[in-house]
């Protein structure tokens, strides 16, 4: 079965065909990265007005690289939720009018199962059960993975996501959006000992997180170094990439103990991280687990994760896809 999947939650437009005989045949993507960038973050009404721009000629894309016509689709898969209620409509709205044209069913994805599953589209994929370290702009969640569909929710943050963590702390040091990955290239050339933030929850025996207090703690080291020198600056962005790495690692490995399994799926943009991921792969070894990441370009939004889940979960359970053109999207939605 062939499935068309279209994400724009975010600033992210994407669009994918995966096959369940023959895995992922085409994905493209369009990011919006420069166009908010001047603004310092996404701006919900310019994101969703992009979106329409973009998403018929990465259809065309995606049909032509997979050289596959459209009549071929079997289903269309749509991300229904969480996101900015204005973008999710209008990939919505765009993958309900193909389905009704195409006379073909629609699969409503929710965009952190996307994210979750997307380590399952590599060739060395991870097998049930695991546990899954979901780090992305907006999330960020350890949950317990028994198979498609089967998720608990282990621990979450209580307040800022890893990447908006990130974000804002790369904000106060005069980097870019978006952040994180500016902070990280920025961390390598320096020390991260010569400051030491705090690390909120790490010792709090549950396995949620806390990031808020981070970027003040940047914030008050910042303004008393009054204008830190392009030494300090990437000290200050070593020691929070530092931090918020080493309680991600804590957690995660803490996650694995308590739950016995030997296997960690790690998703979301923050599993792009360099920094994460050296920390996770040495934890891995220390600890006797295996750990699975996406390949870079799937760690943030994409419509490739989108086509997958929809696939999987079509497979196991037929009356997933509906008629399409009741368009429904919730800007607010837990997985677990
Ligand atoms: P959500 O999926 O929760 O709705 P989102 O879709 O905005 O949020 P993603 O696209 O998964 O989130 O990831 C974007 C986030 O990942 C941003 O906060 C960005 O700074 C962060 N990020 C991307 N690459 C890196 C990196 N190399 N290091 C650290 N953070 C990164
Ligand atoms: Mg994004
Ligand atoms: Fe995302």
């Amino acid at each position: 079965m062939l499935v068309l999947g279209i994400e724009s939650s975010c600033d992210e437009t994407g669009v994918a065909l995966y096959d369940d005989d023959r895995g992922l045949l085409a994905h493209a993507l369009h990011s919006q990265i420069a166009m908010h960038r001047e603004y310092g973050g996404v701006v919900p009404e310019l994101a969703s007005r992009d979106h329409i721009r973009r998403l018929i000629p990465l259809l065309r894309e995606t049909l032509e690289k997979a050289g596959v016509a459209l009549p071929e689709v079997d289903a269309v898969a749509v991300t229904a939720g969480p996101g900015l209620a204005g973008a999710l409509l209008v990939g919505a709205s765009f993958g309900h009018a193909l389905a009704v044209a195409l006379g073909k069913p629609i699969i409503e994805v929710h965009h952190l199962e996307g994210h979750l599953l997307s380590p399952l589209l590599e060739a060395d994929s991870p097998h049930f059960p695991f546990v899954a370290l979901l780090v992305s702009g907006g999330h960020t969640q350890l949950m317990r993975v028994d198979g498609i569909g089967q998720y608990a929710l282990l621990g979450e943050t209580v307040d800022d996501a890893a990447g908006e963590a990130f974000d804002k702390t790369a904000k106060l040091l005069g980097l870019p959006y978006p952040g994180g990955p500016e902070i990280s290239r920025l961390a390598e050339q320096g020390d991260a000992g010569a400051f030491s933030f705090p690390r909120p929850l790490k010792h709090s025996g549950d396995l949620n997180f806390s990031f808020a207090g981070l970027k003040t703690s940047v914030l008050t080291t910042v303004k008393k170094l009054g204008e830190p020198t392009e030494k300090q600056r990437a000290d200050i962005a070593a020691a929070t990439v530092d931090a918020i790495t080493d309680v991600l690692t804590h957690k995660a490995v803490a996650a694995i103990k308590q739950t016995k399994m030997k296997t960690l799926v790690v998703s979301g943009g923050v599993g792009a991280n360099r920094q994460l991921r050296a920390r996770l792969d040495d934890a891995a070894r220390r600890h006797r687990f295996r750990v699975h990441y996406p390949r870079l370009d799937l760690c943030t939004d994409n419509g490739a994760m989108i086509a997958f889940a929809a696939s999987r979960r079509w497979a196991a359970d037929r009356s997933l896809a509906k008629p399409a053109g009741v368009i429904e999207v919730h800007p607010r939605w837990a997985l677990a």
